[in-house]
């Protein structure tokens, strides 16, 4: 894992695009999407995940302001690292900021030196289905999301999150409409999300999407606890284990028996 200084890309030369509010930039990323991947993690997320590892991307201020033309520069510097990855865009949350980041993707497929594969990893909250013309350019120029289903159960997702979970299917709906591919995230929570039951009824909610090409189940850790204490957050998952990972196997297994019995009654 390497990060670039922000620093660097402060150089106040003027930009054709929409400018990001970026919280840091990952040059060697191994887990947001296939590949070796340039991973820009922007500023400002709506929800509130009880176990979210990055709260400091939390505030919609503060973040460094950076150029779409910059981060192509920066992009190419290192290119022949992403022979088999691309670029991913998360945060925070990536939808807050549409038009960054369809500008930021529609250059890296037009790159001269080759297109580059683009992915949007989100929650999915900042989607409005009332205007979905708002994120019509950013998803036309998208090859993968990676979309975190937080929990079956809107009440359980209100719970986790704090937030209501219908915008994110709403988001879902209109991926699965467009064909773009998608990857669900679950992060499996002990006495939150761990029951077959939860899994199953996760594999129903996503069965009428086409579109999904991988599940990643991520069993919860406590290693994100340190910068709530940083922070002076509280932290809301105090005293749950870490996730037996031993248990995954099955829990994976009920997702996709729900997915298959969702699919079989259509
Ligand atoms: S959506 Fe992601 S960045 Fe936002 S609170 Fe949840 S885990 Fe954190």
């Amino acid at each position: 894992m390497a990060k670039l200084e922000l620093e660097q890309f402060e150089d106040g030369a003027p930009s054709r695009f929409t400018l990001g509010n970026i919280h840091s930039i990952e040059t060697m990323g191994t887990v947001d999407g296939p590949g070796m991947r340039f991973v820009v993690f922007v500023q400002g997320c709506p929800m509130r995940c009880a176990y979210c590892h990055n709260p400091d991307t939390w505030p919609a201020r503060g973040g460094t302001s950076v150029s779409v033309e910059s981060i192509v520069a920066a992009f190419e510097n290192n290119r022949q690292f992403y022979r088999n990855g691309g670029i991913t865009v998360t945060g925070g949350e990536p939808l807050l900021q549409p038009e960054f980041v369809a500008d930021l993707f529609e250059q890296m497929h037009e790159t001269p030196h080759g297109r580059v594969h683009t992915c949007l990893d989100s929650c999915g909250y900042a989607f409005t289905p009332e205007h979905p013309d708002r994120f019509a350019r950013l998803l036309d120029a998208t090859d993968l999301v990676l979309l975190d289903i937080k929990h079956a159960d809107a009440e359980g997702h209100r719970k986790l999150t704090g937030r209501d979970p219908a915008r994110i299917l709403a988001f879902g709906d209109e991926l699965a409409r467009r064909g773009i591919k998608v990857v669900i995230r679950h992060v499996v929570v002990p006495g939150y999300t761990d029951s077959k039951e939860e899994c199953e009824a996760l594999g129903r909610l996503i069965a009428p999407w086409r579109n999904v090409v991988g599940l990643e189940m991520l069993p919860y850790h406590t290693m994100g606890i340190v910068k709530y204490e940083q922070l002076g957050i509280p932290y809301s998952l105090e005293g749950v284990p870490a996730m037996d990972k031993a248990r995954m196997p099955e829990l994976r297994a009920a997702v996709l028996r729900g997915m298959k019995a969702g699919r079989a009654e259509g």
